[in-house]
């Protein structure tokens, strides 16, 4: 599965926003029984309002949402790339997930230590992300001779991996972040930057976490950490992460109450879920029904074969096509037979790249 790891520094708000997120997967598993639960990974449903649309057109059963995962990782200190605090085991723990869920103090309070001393959150991203960039920078330092070696005597993986290890160093002995080398890499060197295993590559979100009563317009906090974030191309979500945990306590329909008394439209919890998913860069393909509508994950860019081997490896081994009707094209025309009508239903090949929102049925040998 694909996750998000939870990073900040102590007493920001983590366990708690953490917390919430498992309350919600706990309350979730009533109804989506596969929504597993460890102590530190809270896998949780991705809430997609297009499946009600198509389960009312399908007259669908049940609906089976997507899920996502978040991993608390927690341990990181100033130093902990010298192995203060957690040290390795923090980042041992960060390399495994996919996506970085960056929590930051946005609250005052007096009675919670603040371990820098003082409420500023712009400093703590800092703190933080000087840290994942030392050890970025001793891992690779640590590598590059070697590969470097084996490139000069035409080792094929060297050759192709030592550009990429080079740029990443240079970046990183500017101060920067590998992420800002994301956007410039074809699919093959993504990959290979993936098998490098940094802690600085993985795509980043900020979370403010504010008190109730900044909940709904942020304060100042937010605000610096909102123009720092789009500085560097990345997201912000502001979230009271006291408020999220009384709401993941409570039945729905109280939580839409006791919401809007606080002038929230939505849970935060869902706003973060759904900005992960979009960090993640991820796209969802439907199977639609009379037993279920069902939402599925695939990478951006997968090929039809791949997608289908999501639902069972054998519908990739026996791929022979993939019936596909454009979500728009579904609602639009009332459902699978109206699409058909009006010639929406495409057949796709073997290099078809599914696309967002695809109505699929996919025709396989068994
Ligand atoms: P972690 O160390 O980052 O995991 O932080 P915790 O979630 O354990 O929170 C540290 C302390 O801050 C706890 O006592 C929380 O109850 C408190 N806390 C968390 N979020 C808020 C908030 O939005 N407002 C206030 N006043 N306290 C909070």
């Amino acid at each position: 599965g694909f996750k998000c790891g939870i990073v900040g520094l102590p007493n920001v708000g983590k366990s708690t926003l953490f917390n919430a997120l498992t309350k919600t997967a706990q309350a979730q598993a009533a109804n989506y029984p596969f929504c597993t639960i460890e102590p530190n990974t809270g896998e949780v449903a991705v809430p997609d309002p297009r499946m009600r649309k198509l389960a009312d057109i399908a007259k669908s059963k049940e609906l089976i949402p997507t899920r996502i995962a978040f991993v608390d990782i927690a341990g990181l200190v100033r130093g902990a790339s010298k192995g203060e605090g957690l040290g390795n085991q923090f980042l041992a723990n960060i390399r495994e997930v996919d996506a970085v869920v960056h929590v930051l103090r946005c609250f005052e309070d007096d009675d919670i230590t603040h371990v820098e001393g003082k409420i500023d959150p712009v400093a703590d991203a800092d703190t933080i992300e000087t840290e994942l960039m030392l050890a970025d920078l001793e891992s690779l330092e640590r590598r590059t001779e070697q590969t470097r070696k084996r490139a000069s005597s035409k080792d094929k993986e060297s050759v192709a991996a030592l550009p990429i290890m080079d740029a990443s160093l240079k970046l990183l002995n500017e101060g920067k972040p590998v992420r800002t080398l994301l956007s410039t890499l074809n699919a093959e060197e993504l990959l290979i930057l993936k098998g490098l295993n940094l802690l600085t590559s993985h795509p980043v979100l900020y979370v403010c976490n504010v008190a109730e009563a900044d909940a709904v317009d942020g304060n100042a906090h937010t605000r610096a950490v909102e123009a720092m974030a789009k500085a560097q191309g990345a997201e912000t979500v502001v979230i009271s992460a006291a408020i999220e945990s009384e709401v993941a306590q409570l039945p729905e329909d109280e939580s839409r109450e006791f919401l809007e008394a606080l002038g929230l439209s939505e849970a935060g919890l869902d706003r973060l879920i759904r900005a992960g998913y979009k960090l993640l860069d991820l796209i969802t393909y439907f199977t639609v029904g009379p037993k279920e509508t069902r939402a599925w994950t695939i990478e951006r860019g997968i090929k039809a074969p791949a997608a289908a081997g999501v639902i069972h490896s054998d519908f990739e081994r026996g791929f022979i096509r993939a019936n596909t009707i454009a979500f728009d094209d579904y609602i639009q025309f009332g459902g699978e037979s109206g699409a058909k009508e009006a010639g929406k239903a495409r057949d796709e090949g073997k290099e078809y790249v599914v696309q967002d929102g695809d109505v699929i049925h996919f025709r396989f040998n068994t």
